[in-house]
């Protein structure tokens, strides 16, 4: 068994202890809360067996039955709610309303990806009365998965439910600095009876596993949630040994806000989205372009929803933004905000760590950046919201692609005309107009350029963990 204070690995169904293990960091006050096992090179031989094992069984298990697992897995986690949510809190410091969200997100995946499963179809292709020709979607195999601290449940839910509902296996890497998320999976699945060795838990340090397990035989298929240069970095390495990779990296999320838009709706949503989850998200609204004509009145709107918003410890009840996750984002933001003011962008709001313990950042917002501020080409992924009047569509679109990423982009207007202008001009996976969400379980998401390959979600989520096999069967 494990416990919130002392993350075991789970191996073939069983918990199990290391000798060498990692402290886990409460970011509210930067007490060490605990510790997470770290895998030795036997620990992770031993998972590529289970997982091996597990695929032999569940691989020739009714999409039925997966689907029937997978839901009871999900009504598990949704009856421990409460204890996962104060859980994902302490180690990664979200409010406690956000990580209460975050653990029912987490649950659509599972019921989701249950119902996509009985639809995993093939197909017949026409052909002479002799012959048949048979298109199969078989899973691909054991995947070896990556997920990170952001969202600490969610983010392995959406692998693990994508791979456990096709009919794969799979060696789960969650984030070290915020493990207990995905421990609360692991326990769902095996009170849901999921076969051991169909789903194991790795932690340790983050290159040595990936390195250890991606080049192994048993691996059939990697996938990463993080940021462009890690995910570059595993994909060249799954490239080396031909293994398919899904990919969901760094965004740099533009908002356009045209001249018919209204402002002051347009500014309080953008800054009530910007600052969720401490803007740690990989789609949070965070290039504004702002046609000059209302300029003024959104980034009032903006500054006034912003400079109202409650930043506290997570587990306080009023509180509406947590700190950020860890002491590597205050010094990357701090970084940022500093070289756009030398730059002589204008500060709105915020501009540096609150005082006291805890990884507290203020809600930040900077405007009217020259192009070569490193924030506007850097992910900040934190509370920095960038805002800089344009004079047109056109020029909002061409700075909005002017990145080497995209994943996420939004715009708001009342014009069916700029409608069709955004969808068709914008270069992302993901465009939302007038509302800043961008992924469901129900929705494909992933990115294009810089910002991944493969969709999760949807229905097309669930290929990605199948290989295609053509059956040429000749019946004379
Ligand atoms: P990072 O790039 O070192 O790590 C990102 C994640 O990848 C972490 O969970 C880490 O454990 C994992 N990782 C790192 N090296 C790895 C390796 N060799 N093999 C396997 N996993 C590895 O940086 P960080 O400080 O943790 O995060 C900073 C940046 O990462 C952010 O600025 C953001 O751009 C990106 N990020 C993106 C997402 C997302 O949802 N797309 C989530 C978290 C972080």
């Amino acid at each position: 068994m494990t416990t919130n204070n002392d993350v075991q690995l789970y191996i073939g169904g069983v918990w199990r202890k290391t000798s060498e293990t990692l402290p886990v960091i409460n970011p509210a006050n930067e007490n060490v809360i605990g510790t997470v096992a770290v895998a030795s090179p036997e620990d992770l031989e031993d998972a590529l067996t289970a997982a091996a094992d597990g695929f032999r069984i569940w691989s020739k298990t009714s999409p039925w039955k997966r689907a029937e697992v997978l839901l009871k897995a999900a009504a598990l986690l949704r009856g421990r709610s409460e204890e996962i949510a104060r859980s994902i809190t302490l180690e990664n410091g979200k409010s406690i309303n956000e990580a209460r969200l975050e653990v029912i997100r987490g649950c659509e995946f599972f019921e989701w990806d249950a119902g996509e499963c009985v639809r995993l179809y093939g197909r017949v292709i026409p052909s002479e009365s002799s012959i048949r020709y048979i298109v199969l979607h078989e899973p691909v195999g054991t995947v070896a998965a990556f997920s990170p601290w952001n969202f600490p449940m969610s983010q392995p839910a959406r692998k693990i439910a994508g791979a456990i509902a096709s009919g794969c296996s799979i060696i789960m890497k969650a984030s070290e600095e915020t493990p207990t998320g995905v421990v609360h999976i692991a326990r769902a699945f095996q009170d849901a009876g999921l076969p051991a060795g169909v789903l194991n838990l790795v932690f340790g340090h983050p290159a040595q596993i990936s390195e250890f397990l991606i080049p192994r035989e048993q691996i059939r298929m990697i996938a990463f949630t993080g940021s462009t240069a890690v995910g570059k970095h595993l994909t060249e390495i799954a490239a080396r040994h031909m293994k398919p990779a899904l990919m969901e990296l760094g965004g740099h999320a533009p908002v356009i806000v045209c001249e018919d838009a209204d402002p002051v709706a347009a500014g309080i949503a953008s800054a009530t989205r910007k600052y969720r989850n401490s803007g740690q998200v990989c789609t949070s609204p965070t290039r504004f372009f702002v046609h000059e004509s209302i300029y003024d009145r959104f980034t009032k709107a903006f500054v006034g929803k912003a400079t109202s918003i409650r930043v506290g410890a997570g587990m306080d009840s009023d509180t509406q933004m947590g700190p950020v996750a860890n002491d590597r984002r205050i010094e990357a933001l701090q970084a940022l905000v500093d070289d756009a003011k030398d730059r002589g962008a204008k500060l709105l709001c915020g501009g540096g760590r609150l005082q006291g313990r805890g990884y507290f950042f203020a809600p930040t917002a900077i405007a009217e950046l020259s192009d070569d501020a490193r924030a506007m080409r850097e992910e900040p992924f934190g509370p920095l919201a960038l805002i800089n009047p344009v004079r047109s569509i056109d020029e909002a679109i061409e700075k909005a692609n002017s990145l080497p990423f995209g994943l996420a982009a939004y715009g708001f207007t009342r014009s069916a005309a700029n409608v069709e202008r955004l969808m068709s001009g914008i270069d992302a996976g993901n465009v939302s107009i007038n509302t800043l969400e961008a992924s469901r379980a129900e929705t494909p998401f992933g990115g294009v350029k810089e910002s991944g390959l493969g969709r999760e979600g949807g229905a097309e989520g669930l290929y990605h963990y199948t290989i295609v096999k053509t059956v040429s069967h000749l019946i004379e």
